[in-house]
């Protein structure tokens, strides 16, 4: 942490850039060589990766992975297809009233 900051940790989305604490943003977390997962509450080990939770990031971010250019961003081969179609199901049952 630079300077002593001790300001809940700061994230950035990958699909907007915009900017947030942590806990507003959806973590999917894992590794380029173990496959990546959804995590909604952040406990996961790995690396993140971020994005809003809002319907144009999600979708986007989704439609982005399953395309090969996409998924090589993140080496995530034909898995990033079956990690679009979790994350679409998950975006749909989740509830944001
Ligand atoms: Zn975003």
């Amino acid at each position: 942490m630079p300077r002593g900051d001790r300001r809940l940790p700061r994230r950035t989305c990958v699909h907007c850039g915009n900017v947030g604490d942590k806990a507003s943003f959806l973590r999917i977390a894992g590794r380029p060589e173990t496959g990546w997962e959804m995590d909604p509450k952040g406990r996961k080990p790995g690396r993140g990766i971020y994005l809003c939770r809002s319907a144009a990031c999600v979708e986007g971010f989704a439609r982005r992975i399953r395309t090969p250019k996409g998924a090589s961003r993140w080496k995530m081969g034909p898995s990033g297809a079956a990690l679009a179609d979790r994350l679409a199901s998950w975006w749909v049952s989740e509830d944001r009233s």
